[in-house]
């Protein structure tokens, strides 16, 4: 897998959120921050395995792939920022010796997979669950539901395609 040699970290969430108006990037990093401690919350009463095998996050080895919302995917950015370079899909590139360097900002779809057999449609289950919240929020904040591969996201935010990009090109 090509690692970037440097990842772009956030200056500030000020910084990184700024082409959204205040009170759409407060609520933003607010009602995410609680989604997300909710659903935590969820699974790690539910304790399912976890092996940090890393072999979720590859991709291509592991055979999936991994979507999110637009909103997600600001969230994310407006925490950990995104890839400075030009990076490749088989892998996500916040994935180091196994372990994940997002933890903090990573999007529903990471938090709720988990290849434990025993495990098997519960993550279904929240993953509908929350995209609900998720659909109903991001219409609430005015961002595009826009539903597809997470690294697609941070590669229009790299690139400059997506305008909300601007929301972090201050990052360096
Ligand atoms: S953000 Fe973290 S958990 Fe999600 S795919 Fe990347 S390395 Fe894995």
């Amino acid at each position: 897998m090509s690692v970037p040699t440097s990842i772009h970290e956030p200056a500030g969430q000020a910084d990184a959120v700024s082409a959204l108006e205040a009170g759409t990037r407060e609520a933003l990093l607010r009602e995410f921050g609680t989604l997300y401690a909710e659903l935590d919350a969820e699974i790690a009463a539910a304790n399912p395995l976890c092996r940090t095998s890393g072999d979720c996050c590859q991709f291509a080895k592991y055979g999936h792939r991994l979507y999110a919302t637009r909103a997600e995917a600001l969230y994310f950015a407006s925490r950990r920022g995104w890839p400075a370079e030009a990076f490749e899909k088989d892998a996500c590139p916040y994935l180091r010796d196994n372990r994940c360097t997002a933890r903090h900002a990573r999007p529903l779809g990471c938090r709720v997979f988990f290849c434990d057999p025993a495990w098997k449609g519960r993550g279904e289950e929240l993953t509908e669950r929350y995209l609900k919240r998720i659909g109903i929020l991001s219409e609430r904040l005015g961002i595009d539901r826009e539903y597809r591969p997470f690294l697609e996201h941070l590669e229009s935010f790299r690139s400059g395609q997506d305008p909300a990009g601007d929301l972090g090109r201050s990052l360096g």
